[in-house]
């Protein structure tokens, strides 16, 4: 989608610090880290957020969890744990409107968030 960020670095458009890409999904290093690991995955086709989402979207859905496992077996804290968030709309601190899982790990994180 013209003008999405997220867009432009599924696309190559836009340079990002990539781990690892398919067909249908990108893993890359949040630009703003808020743990010493923070990847995000986002699916290569424009999704706005998951409110957006349609059960034609369920093969996409599972591609994009499945890669969350792959970044924390390559990051290295499978093991030790991984928190996974999905902010969606403006009121859950979502900012970029393209759908996209947080990968975090590294550190402990407070639960309730
Ligand atoms: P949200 O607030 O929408 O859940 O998360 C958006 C995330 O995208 C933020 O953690 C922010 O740091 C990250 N981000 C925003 N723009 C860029 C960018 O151009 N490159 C990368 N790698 N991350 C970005
Ligand atoms: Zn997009």
């Amino acid at each position: 989608m013209d003008g999405c960020i997220f867009c432009g670095i599924a696309s190559g458009a836009i340079p990002a610090k990539v781990l690892f890409q398919d067909d249908h999904v990108v893993a890359f290093h949040d630009i703003h880290p808020v743990a010493p690991v923070h990847v995000l995955v986002i699916p290569k086709r424009h999704v706005a957020s998951l409110a957006e989402v349609s059960p034609d979207d369920r093969e996409m859905l599972g591609h994009l969890m499945s890669a969350v496992r792959r970044v924390a077996v390559e990051t290295g804290v499978a093991e030790s744990g991984f928190r996974t968030v999905i902010n969606t709309g403006e009121g859950a601190g979502q900012s970029v409107f393209h759908l996209h899982i947080h990968v975090l790990g590294g550190r402990t994180f407070p639960w309730p968030p």
